[in-house]
C-alpha cells in the first residue's frame, strides 16, 4: 500500500475522569499501568457503589441484570475485570495503551472535554458544573502533554501534541506523533454565564476565552435543549413534553429528565418512539454561536443535535461553504426497526456534510445497525456503517469515533469469525505488533474485543482480515490528514 498518514479517532474522552464530578470513571489517564490499582476507593467493595456503571451496563446493553451486583475491583498488575469492551466506568485510555495506538498508526485524536451535571449530582461529586468539568479536562490534557514532553527530553519533543492550527497538525502527523484537538461536549456550553437572553457580545467573549484556551472543536448542543437549540430525542432520559406519559413518544422506561416539545416525523423516516423528533431548531443565539465559530475557523460538530437544529446548521454553514463534522455518527438508513431516532444521520445529511467538505466518522460500536441479537456492535456492524459512508462519500476521509470513556461500550469479540493473527503488521507504520499488555495482562482482540484504546491498531487490522480491501481502507488509514484538510477548509472559509 502506498504511504498513508494514519487513522483518526474523532471522539475520545481521554480525561473523563474529571467529568461528572470526578467520581464516576476510575483511573487516571496519566497513570502508569502499575498505578492503576483497585477501584474500591471510589466504586466500593465489589464495585457496589458504582451505580452509573452498574446501571448503564444494562441500559446500554453491554451487560446483564447481574451487573447491578457490582464487579471485581482489582486492577494492576493483572487487570482481571477491567478495562473491557463492555465496561464503562474504568479508564479505557491509559497512557501506555494510548502509546501503543500511536505505535500502530493513530495520528489524530479529538478530545472532547465532556460533562453531564445530573450524573455529577447523583454521585455527589465535586466540580460537577459543566464548565468547571471542562476546564479541568482541558488543563489535564496540557499537563499530560507536558509530562510526555518531559519524558522525551523537553518541551515539544513528546509524542502527544495539542495542535492549535491545521499546519501544526500536519507537521505533527508527518513526524509520526499524535495530533490532539481540544473540544467541548457539555449540556450547557459556557455554563450559566450564557442563557437564552445573553447578547451576542457576551457569547463572543466566551467563544474567545475558550479559543484562547486552545479549543478548536465544539459541540453546540449535547443531551438537553440549551440556549442554542434543540437536542436529539434519542435516549431514555428524553421526554416529550406534549405527549402523555406511557404514549408512543414516552414509552415505559423513558424518564422525564430532559423535556422537549416534539412532533412525529415518520414521513421523514424516523420511527424511534413513534417517530417523534424535537420540534425546536437553532435559537437566534444558536445562529450567532454558529457564526462566531465560523469566523474563527473552529470545527462545528453536528452529532447530538435534533434534526431541525442540524438542518439549521447545515443551512448556515452550507451557504458559506463551511465544513462540519459528525464525529461519532450512526446512520438512519442502516438502523433496525424502532431505532431510527433523529440522532442518526439521514443519507441526505451525510451527502450534505460531504458536499461542504466535512467529515462523517462512524461510531466504533454501531449498536443501531440491524443484526441478529448478539451480533450487534461488532467489527462487522462497524464495517457495514463504514461501507455505507464510503458509498455516499466516495472521496471523503472516513475516521472513526470511539467514544472511549464515554458510556458507549466498544465492539465486542465475535468468536468464530476470521481471527487476527498475532503478531500483525500495522498498515500505517509497518511495525509488527504482538498482543498488547496492560501490566501483566495480555489483550487479544479475538477474545477480548476492543477493551481499550491500545487495541485500535488490532481493530483496524481485523477489518482488513474481514475483507476490507486496501483501496476501501484508505479513507480510514489516511483519515488523520483527511480530517486536517477539512479543518483547513474551515479556516479558509472563515
Ligand atoms: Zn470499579
Ligand atoms: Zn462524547
Amino acid at each position: 500500500m502506498s504511504p498513508v498518514s494514519g487513522f483518526a479517532d474523532t471522539h475520545n474522552h481521554q480525561f473523563a475522569r474529571f467529568a461528572f464530578g470526578g467520581r464516576v470513571l476510575w483511573g487516571s489517564a496519566a497513570a502508569a499501568d502499575a498505578e492503576l490499582g483497585s477501584c474500591r476507593p471510589e466504586h466500593g467493595p465489589h464495585g457496589l457503589f458504582d451505580l452509573p456503571g452498574n446501571l448503564s451496563r444494562i441500559l446500554l446493553r453491554t451487560g446483564s441484570i447481574t451487573s447491578l451486583l457490582g464487579h471485581r475491583t482489582d486492577g494492576a498488575p493483572d487487570f482481571p475485570a477491567w478495562p473491557r469492551w463492555h465496561d464503562l466506568t474504568h479508564q479505557a485510555v491509559p497512557r501506555s495503551a494510548l502509546k501503543r495506538a500511536v505505535d500502530g498508526g493513530l495520528r489524530l485524536l479529538v478530545m472532547p472535554a465532556v460533562n453531564n451535571e445530573l450524573l455529577g449530582r447523583l454521585t455527589r461529586g465535586a466540580h460537577y458544573h459543566d464548565m468547571a468539568a471542562a476546564d479541568l479536562q482541558l488543563r489535564a490534557a496540557k499537563q499530560f502533554e507536558a509530562m510526555i514532553d518531559a519524558e522525551a527530553g523537553g518541551p515539544g519533543r513528546g509524542w502527544y501534541r495539542i495542535v492549535y492550527t491545521p499546519e501544526q497538525a500536519r507537521r505533527t502527523i508527518g513526524e509520526g506523533k499524535l495530533a490532539v484537538m481540544l473540544s467541548i461536549e457539555v449540556d450547557g456550553l459556557f455554563g450559566d454565564v450564557i442563557g437564552p437572553h445573553s447578547t451576542a457580545g457576551e457569547l463572543e467573549a466566551q467563544v474567545d476565552r475558550y479559543h484562547a484556551m486552545g479549543v478548536r472543536h465544539v459541540f453546540p448542543i449535547h443531551l438537553k435543549n440549551c440556549a442554542y437549540g434543540g437536542t436529539a430525542l434519542a435516549t431514555s432520559l428524553h421526554w416529550s413534553r406534549n405527549s402523555g406519559p406511557v404514549s408512543k413518544a414516552n414509552p415505559p422506561l423513558s424518564l422525564p429528565v430532559y423535556r422537549m416539545t416534539t412532533v412525529a416525523r415518520t414521513a421523514d423516516g424516523y420511527d424511534y418512539r413513534g417517530g417523534h423528533c424535537n420540534a425546536d431548531g437553532l435559537t437566534p443565539l444558536g445562529e450567532t454561536l454558529i457564526r462566531l465559530l465560523m469566523e474563527r475557523g473552529m470545527v462545528i460538530e453536528v452529532d447530538h443535535m435534533g434534526a431541525r437544529s442540524r438542518a439549521d446548521v447545515l443551512r448556515l454553514t452550507g451557504a458559506a461553504g463551511y465544513p462540519v463534522v459528525a464525529g461519532h455518527a450512526e446512520l438512519l438508513s442502516l438502523a433496525g426497526r424502532g431505532e431510527r431516532s433523529e440522532f442518526l444521520l439521514t443519507d441526505a445529511e451525510v451527502t450534505a456534510i460531504g458536499r461542504q467538505g466535512g467529515v462523517v466518522a462512524p461510531k466504533l460500536r454501531q449498536l443501531s445497525v440491524a443484526a441478529p441479537g448478539g451480533l450487534r456492535g461488532t467489527a462487522a456492524t462497524f464495517l457495514t456503517a463504514y461501507r455505507r459512508v464510503r458509498e455516499l462519500l466516495p472521496d471523503a476521509p472516513i475516521p472513526f469515533g470511539t467514544d472511549l470513556n464515554g458510556f458507549a461500550g466498544m465492539p465486542r469479540p465475535r468468536p468464530g469469525e476470521v481471527p487476527l493473527d498475532y503478531p500483525f503488521t500495522s498498515p500505517v507504520t509497518g511495525a509488527a505488533l504482538d498482543r498488547g499488555r496492560l501490566g501483566s495482562r495480555e489483550f487479544d482482540i479475538n477474545a477480548d474485543g476492543v477493551a481499550h484504546v491500545g487495541m485500535l491498531p488490532d481493530f483496524v487490522s481485523l477489518l482488513l482480515r474481514h475483507g476490507l480491501s486496501e483501496e476501501d481502507a484508505r479513507p480510514m488509514l489516511d483519515s488523520a490528514l483527511g480530517y486536517v484538510r477539512a479543518w483547513e477548509r474551515a479556516v479558509e472559509a472563515r
